[in-house]
C-alpha cells in the first residue's frame, strides 16, 4: 500500500483478491485496476456476476478502472473470424477483440448508461448455447457413481509385473511419434481439403505405418510404435474424436518463443463416441510379432492444453476425459494390445504457483490418470511419458500414477531427474531418455553406452528401459535411423557386459 504508484491492478477472475480487499481495504490515494474480464479463457462474460462484483468492489473503493484480468496474449485474436464453429458456440466465445468490447460494455453500464440491449443479447447467446450443448446425463451419472476401485488396478505392481510381456533385459523402445515429413503433412492437408477420400487417406497412412514398423524391426527395437502419422497434435487428435470439444481455425496463441498452438475448446460434457486409436494400432500390430504400444494422451495433458469450461471444475473435466480413455484402453486390449502408453507430459506444468495449493491439484490430476488406466488387465503394461520437468518435488505423485513404466526426458537435465528418482527409491520401471531428440546431432554408440552406465549405476537393471527422451516427430529420418541403430547397439553392449540379469 505504500508503493509510490498511483494505480494497482488486481485479477478478480481467480484467486482471493476480493476477500483480501474486504479484509485490508484499499488506499484512498490510489486507483484500483479491476481485472474483471478473464484474459486467460475464451468465454464471454456473464453480465450479472461481473456487475455485482464491480458493485462490491465499489463499496470498498471508488476510484476504479475496469480491464482484462491479464495481458491478452493468452487468448486468440478475434472470435468473429471463426467460420466453422457452431454459431451457438461462437456467440459465447470471447477472444481479445471481444474482451475489449466487454470491458467497455461493463464500464458504460457501471457509469449508469442504459445497456439493457447489450445485456439481453449476451444473455440470449448464453441461453442458445445451453440449448445447443445440454448436459450428457450418462457421463454425469458415471462421474457421480465413481468408486474407489475405479481408481485402483486390480493387482499391485509387484504382483502384476510377472504377468506382463516378457522382454529382453534393458528393453528398447521409442516414445511414439516418428518423423512427420512433408509427405505425411501433405496427406493430412489433402484429406482435410477433400482431395483424398477417407479410404485413400487411410491406405496412405497405413503405408507410413508399414514402413515405420519395417524400419523398427530392422533397427532391432523390442517394443514398437505405429508412429502417430495420423495425428497433427497429441491433444487435437483426441479432441476431434471426443464430443464436447470445439476447434478454431484462427485461434492461435503463443506456446513458447515463436511457437504457437491452437488449443481446443472444451465446451460440453466429454464422451467417446467410437474407438479413437484402435484401427491404427491393429494395422501396426498385424505387421509384426513384436509388441506394438497402444498410444494415448492422458487426461490432464488434454485438459491443460485446451481452454477449459468454467461451469464445472477442472477435476470433473479431467475425469470425463479419463472415462473416455478408459473405454479406449479396454478396446485396445480387446484388439490385442499388451502395452499401452498414456502420455502425461503436461502434468507438472499445471502445478499452481503456490506450493500450498499443489496437493489439491496433484491429488485429482493423479486420480484422473489412475481413473483412465486402472481398468487395464494386470497383464497389460501401462506406460506413461513425461517431458522435461523437475521431478524431485513431485516424485511421490509420480509414484502414485502407478504406471508400470515411465519414460522421461532426461538428457538435458544432466541426469538430475535420474538422481531424484533414485533418491526417492522409485520402484517401477523407468526409461531415462538416453539422448536428446531436440538436437539434430546423432548420438554415438559410445555416448549412449555412457548414458546407460549412469542409469545402471543408479538403478537396478530390471528397472531400466532404453529410449530417446521424447517423440521423434520433429526429426528427420536421416537423423532418427542412425540414432536408433546406435541406441540398439549400445543396449547390446550393455546386455553383453556385466549387467546382464
Ligand atoms: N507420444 C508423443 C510423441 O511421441 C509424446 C509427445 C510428448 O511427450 N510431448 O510425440
Ligand atoms: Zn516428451
Amino acid at each position: 500500500m505504500q508503493l509510490p504508484v498511483s494505480a494497482i491492478s488486481l485479477d478478480f477472475t481467480r484467486g482471493r483478491n476480493l476477500e483480501l480487499l474486504k479484509q485490508h481495504g484499499f488506499p484512498a490515494d490510489k486507483r484500483l485496476g479491476v481485472g474483471i474480464v478473464d484474459a486467460r479463457n475464451v468465454w464471454q462474460i456473464r453480465p450479472e456476476p461481473a456487475l455485482s462484483l464491480v458493485n462490491q468492489i465499489q463499496s470498498i473503493t471508488a476510484n476504479l478502472s475496469l480491464q482484462p484480468s491479464a495481458s491478452l496474449q493468452f487468448v486468440p485474436y478475434d472470435a468473429a473470424r471463426e467460420t466453422h464453429l457452431p454459431e451457438a458456440l461462437r456467440h459465447v466465445l470471447s477472444f481479445a477483440e471481444q474482451k475489449l468490447r466487454e470491458v467497455v460494455f461493463l464500464a458504460r453500464t457501471v457509469a449508469g448508461e442504459d445497456t439493457k440491449v447489450d445485456q439481453n443479447s449476451i444473455q440470449s447467446a448464453w441461453k442458445a448455447f445451453e440449448q445447443f450443448s445440454p448436459a450428457n446425463p450418462t457421463v454425469q451419472d458415471k462421474l457421480k457413481n465413481l468408486k474407489m476401485n475405479d481408481f485402483q488396478r486390480s493387482l499391485s505392481y509387484a504382483v502384476r509385473l510377472p504377468q506382463q510381456q516378457s522382454l529382453p533385459p534393458f528393453p528398447t523402445t521409442t516414445i511414439g511419434s516418428f518423423p512427420q515429413t512433408s509427405e505425411v503433412r501433405q496427406l493430412r492437408v489433402k484429406y482435410k481439403r477433400g482431395e483424398l477420400t477417407l479410404a485413400e487417406y487411410q491406405i496412405a497412412i497405413d503405408a507410413q505405418i508399414g514402413e515405420c514398423i519395417r524400419l523398427q524391426e530392422e533397427i532391432g527395437l523390442d517394443v514398437l510404435v505405429h508412429g502417430e502419422f495420423e495425428r497433427t497434435d497429441m491433444v487435437e487428435y483426441f479432441g476431434q474424436q471426443l464430443s464436447g470439444f470445439g476447434f478454431t481455425e484462427q485461434g492461435w496463441v503463443q506456446s513458447y518463443g515463436s511457437r504457437c498452438v491452437r488449443p481446443p475448446i472444451i465446451y460440453g460434457d466429454v464422451a467417446r463416441t467410437a474407438p479413437m486409436t484402435v484401427r491404427e494400432f491393429q494395422v501396426a500390430q498385424s505387421l509384426t510379432p513384436k509388441p506394438v504400444k497402444g498410444m494415448l494422451t492422458a487426461p490432464v495433458t488434454i485438459l491443460n492444453w485446451s481452454f477449459p469450461r468454467t461451469d464445472i471444475s477442472r477435476q470433473d473435466q479431467a475425469f470425463q476425459i479419463a472415462l473416455a480413455l478408459r473405454a479406449e484402453i479396454t478396446d485396445l486390449e480387446a484388439a490385442g494390445a499388451t502395452i499401452i502408453q498414456v502420455d502425461e507430459p503436461a502434468l507438472r506444468e499445471g502445478l499452481p504457483l503456490k506450493p500450498e495449493r499443489w496437493h489439491e491439484y496433484l491429488s485429482w490430476a493423479v486420480d484422473a490418470f489412475r481413473l483412465a488406466t486402472a481398468i487395464a488387465q494386470p497383464q497389460t503394461q501401462i506406460h506413461t511419458h513425461m517431458c522435461y520437468c523437475e521431478f524431485g518435488d513431485i516424485i511421490k505423485d509420480i509414484e502414485r500414477l502407478d504406471a508400470d513404466v515411465i519414460s522421461i526426458e532426461n538428457s538435458r537435465s544432466n541426469n538430475q531427474t535420474l538422481r531424484e528418482v533414485t533418491e526417492a527409491g522409485y520402484s517401477h520401471q523407468i526409461g531415462n531418455g538416453v539422448y536428446d531428440i531436440h538436437s539434430p546431432v546423432v548420438p554415438t554408440t559410445e555416448q549412449i553406452v555412457q548414458q546407460l552406465e549412469v542409469g545402471v549405476a543408479n538403478l537396478p537393471s530390471q528397472q531400466i528401459w532404453v529410449n530417446p527422451d521424447c517423440g521423434l516427430k520433429t526429426r528427420r529420418w536421416e537423423e532418427v535411423i542412425p540414432a536408433l541403430k546406435n541406441m540398439v547397439a549400445a543396449t547390446q553392449k550393455l546386455r553383453e557386459a556385466k549387467h546382464v540379469l
